[in-house]
């Protein structure tokens, strides 16, 4: 049989905390790994989580699967042995070596764990008894204590549990242990990173994209739909609302300094979320500024875009380097989405010389002549909001389940 121990980090979070932590990611490793077929069966075993598989499971498709979970530092892949006498455990253990790391000539170091006490032989001794096996086994190969390239854990319980890979999970904290908070999604490179970022602490994400038919097309739109299930394939479904921003545009255009545009814009965008936020019963939103980035995120700008929010604004990106953005964002496997040349409504009404360093007073007075008509603008679009629910499903993961919440 063939099963993958699952490390996750621990260091900060104790009592009760740990406990609904590791149920949490137990319960979305059993969900993801449901969607994979049948056959899987997910424990939690003396505060680890295991997951074993069907002899003739996809190891590739588990492996993405579980790189898809937050909370999952690393992945190993467990050799699963019956727990008899040393001398088969030291041939098991060579076994293992010519599968797992043929031909090897590295360096090693072997860690053995005894726990069920009714084995003949103490951990320390089976340390020295399957490193001296190794040894004679594979020609060449040395042992270092300190550095090794292979370390071999053994696990001698009911059965033993051999494993020396670690695969990099994600990290993070799994999602549904932190609250929730509305992503401004748009079609661009940071918005999702900055998505990713804020569900890998835990928290559960809605999302909030405004278009404006017919200057922005439904290709813009499908794109930001699947940007939302690339994000949506690491944090489990979200809630996507597409907005129709047309008119207020138009209003904002027709009446303010058109330096002002972009800015009066994002506020409105602000207000929205925050409302959809409210009622979805967020408790911060998030975007995907960095400080100077462009004319809207400058120190300034983003104290007069902040004004008008009474939530909480996360900015997971405020102090990254567009490069190191669009590192993430390779990452994750949004970059090729989020780079398809389709129009976003901020684009589009766009003044040639944006203000970089507005004036809350002189902005909000310029909101003031948007009067009574502009209230009502907002509330149709928020009435006519379109809400989509987005899953996760791409790529590799396409056969993954997202889990529910
Ligand atoms: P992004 O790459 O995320 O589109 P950007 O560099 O284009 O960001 P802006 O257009 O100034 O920057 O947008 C700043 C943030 O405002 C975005 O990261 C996003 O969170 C939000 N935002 C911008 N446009 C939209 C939109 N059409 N719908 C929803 N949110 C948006
Ligand atoms: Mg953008």
């Amino acid at each position: 049989m063939k099963a993958y121990l699952i490390k996750y980090g621990e260091i900060g979070i104790k009592g009760k905390n740990r406990s609904m932590f590791e149920d949490t990611l137990a319960r979305q490793v059993r969900q993801t790994l449901a969607g994979l077929g049948e056959g899987y069966t997910v424990s939690k075993e003396r505060g680890r989580i295991y997951a074993y598989c069907p002899d003739d499971h996809d190891e590739d498709a588990v492996i993405d699967a579980m790189q898809h979970i937050f909370g999952i530092v690393g992945i190993c892949p467990v050799k699963i042995y019956p727990c008899t006498d040393p001398e088969t455990l030291r041939k098991d253990m060579c076994g293992y070596m010519d599968e797992v790391h043929p031909d090897f000539t590295g360096t090693f170091k072997v860690k053995a764990k005894r726990i069920n006490k009714a084995y003949p032989m103490g951990s320390m001794d089976t340390d020295a008894y399957i490193g001296e096996a190794i040894l004679e086994h594979c020609p060449g190969c040395r042992v270092d204590v300190h550095d090794p390239e292979v370390l071999l854990d053994i696990e001698i319980r009911d059965r033993v549990y051999a494993y020396s890979r670690v695969i990099p999970g994600p990290g993070g904290m799994p999602v549904g242990t932190n609250g929730k908070a509305t992503l401004l999604l748009s079609g661009g490179i940071d918005s999702p990173v900055a998505g990713y970022m804020i569900g890998k602490r835990g928290v559960i994400l809605d999302a909030v994209y405004f278009h404006a038919p017919p200057y922005t097309s439904e290709r813009a739109k499908e794109k930001v739909v699947d940007l939302a299930k690339i994000i949506a394939s690491y944090t489990g479904p979200i809630w996507l609302r597409i907005v129709n921003f047309t008119d207020m545009q138009l209003h904002i255009y027709d009446t303010c300094p058109h330096e002002e545009l972009t800015i009066i814009m994002r506020r409105y965008m602000m207000r929205i979320a925050e409302h959809f936020a409210k009622e979805g019963e967020s408790i911060g939103l998030i975007t995907g500024e960095s400080i100077g980035q462009v004319a809207s995120q400058t120190m300034q700008s983003l104290l007069v875009t902040n004004d008008v929010c009474t939530l909480p604004v996360y900015r997971p990106l405020i102090g990254f380097d567009k490069s190191e953005i669009v590192d993430i964002s390779k990452k994750i496997g949004a970059y090729e989405t989020s780079i398809l040349p389709y129009e976003d409504c901020c684009t589009i009404f766009v003044a040639k010389h944006p203000v970089t360093k507005p004036n809350l007073n002189i902005i909000r007075n310029s909101e003031m002549r948007l009067g009574k008509k502009m209230e009502e603008l907002m509330q149709t679009a928020i009435d006519t909001a379109e809400l989509v629910k987005v899953s996760g499903a791409l790529g590799k993961s396409a056969g993954r389940r997202a889990y529910t919440r």
